[in-house]
């Protein structure tokens, strides 16, 4: 049987980041970048106000230091957006509006609430003169240019997830255009006679498709579009009929649960092998044992189990990274903690992913897990915020003890 660790790498090294696109910013969010970021000028691009005040030159200001009053004639009016055009001789200021351009001469601006012009309405027209009672430091309340970042910077690495604030310092730069990863597309197909859709009544026998919705959502939270294939019956015809879809669509991955074990209307797995390339594995892992990998007509083929947590699981272990790697994507999006057991934790020496719930107390986490470990148990994975990894050949983990735990 193989551990976790070989049947990872054994799927992923057959994955590589999909192809660039060069998309409008507005559709950058959560995507990942495709090449590093350089700057391609300083920020801020030009010295301007922090504050709405006077421009002036502070070596005029040394006088208010024994507190008698300085006043300097107003030349000019820079509100933000503008060029100032002046260049402030000895005894001459400029009013100045936040973020607007410092004029030349200028070193320091004096904020309105520190002069004799502290007017805060609108519309409000410039003094003739204006007068302040402090010394004021050169580079006071002006941003220099080059003070955040410097062209030629590196601000953003390829294989990043472009987050909000990253969109609004791409539009500081200037980026109409982001090259980003094309999103991965994954085909999803339930099989089993025995699903029905949800809408659809239950008739003796039938089960709701739960994993199409589930997994499905796992797909699009991890960054993927999914293309839904529906519910196959357990004959080969259907499954053929609805994997064909997912040829025809040029898909990155094919996804399917259930169907793949060794029961005799397992059709899944015979189609598979018909058609393509069957790895049937069984995994080391506790729950999600049976684990399929393959191709299906060359598209990339991986099996979860039927079971509700047992896919659930299968997909954060062996699905996510397939992904993550595919989307070009370095960072993997789920966090793993220490996290110590409140209770006693039997396993059966496989790899264990436990249900459980979290709490944090003096930065320590503390499990409990969330009910039965029974792999059709939704409610306990709906209930729990972690999934307790308990290494291979541990059958007892007691309390207190220290394991690792993913984060949901
Ligand atoms: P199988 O892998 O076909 O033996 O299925 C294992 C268990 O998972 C059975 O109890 C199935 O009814 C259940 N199961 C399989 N597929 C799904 C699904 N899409 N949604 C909910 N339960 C499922
Ligand atoms: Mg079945």
């Amino acid at each position: 049987m193989l551990s976790v660790t070989e049947a990872r790498e054994r799927i992923l090294s057959h994955f590589q980041a999909t192809a660039e696109e060069s998309l409008p910013l507005i559709e950058c969010a959560n995507r990942i970048l495709a090449v590093d970021v350089t700057a391609p000028h300083d920020l801020p691009l030009f010295d301007n106000s922090s504050m709405d005040g006077f421009a002036i030159r502070a070596s005029d200001s040394s006088i208010g230091a024994d507190a008698s009053r300085v006043t300097l004639s107003v030349v000019a009016d820079i509100p933000a957006g503008s060029a100032p055009t002046v260049t402030l001789a000895q005894g001459q200021s400029a009013r100045i509006m936040t973020g607007a351009q410092v004029p030349a001469g200028a070193d320091a601006v004096i904020p309105i609430e520190d002069t004799d012009s502290n007017f805060h309405e609108a519309g409000t027209a410039a003094p003739q003169t204006v007068s302040f009672t402090r010394t004021v430091k050169a580079g006071e309340n002006i941003r220099a240019r080059g003070t955040d970042l410097h062209a030629g910077d590196v601000v953003l690495r390829k294989g990043h997830i472009l987050k909000p604030q990253d969109l609004g310092l791409l539009a500081m730069l200037g980026f109409a255009n982001v090259k980003v990863h094309k999103k991965p597309r994954v085909a999803l197909l339930s099989s089993g006679d025995e699903l029905v859709e949800v809408g659809t009544p239950l008739t003796p026998g039938k089960v709701h498709d739960s994993n199409s919705y589930a997994i499905g959502a796992l797909i699009q939270n991890a960054g993927a579009d999914v293309l839904r294939l529906g519910v196959a019956k357990d004959t080969r015809q259907s499954v053929e009929g609805l994997l064909q879809k997912a040829v025809n669509e040029n898909v990155d991955l094919i996804i399917t649960s259930a169907g793949v074990s060794v029961g005799a209307f397992d059709f899944v797995k015979e189609v598979i092998e018909a058609n393509g390339k069957m790895d049937f594995w069984r995994v080391h892992m506790r729950p999600g044992k049976p684990l399929a990998f393959g191709e299906y007509f060359g598209k990339p083929f991986i099996g979860l189990p039927g079971n509700p947590v047992s896919a659930f699981v299968g997909f954060e272990v062996f699905v996510r990274p397939v992904l993550e790697r595919l989307s070009g994507q370095l960072d993997g999006t789920r966090q793993t903690v220490k996290v110590r057991c409140e209770e006693e934790v039997l396993s059966d020496g496989r790899e264990s992913y436990l249900r459980a719930k979290v709490r944090t107390e003096n930065g320590i986490h503390f499990a409990k897990l969330t009910g039965h470990q029974g792999s059709g148990n939704l409610l306990s994975l709906v209930q729990a915020d972690a999934l307790l990894i308990i290494p291979a050949g541990v059958k007892c983990v007691p309390v207190g003890r220290e394991v690792e735990a993913i984060l949901l």
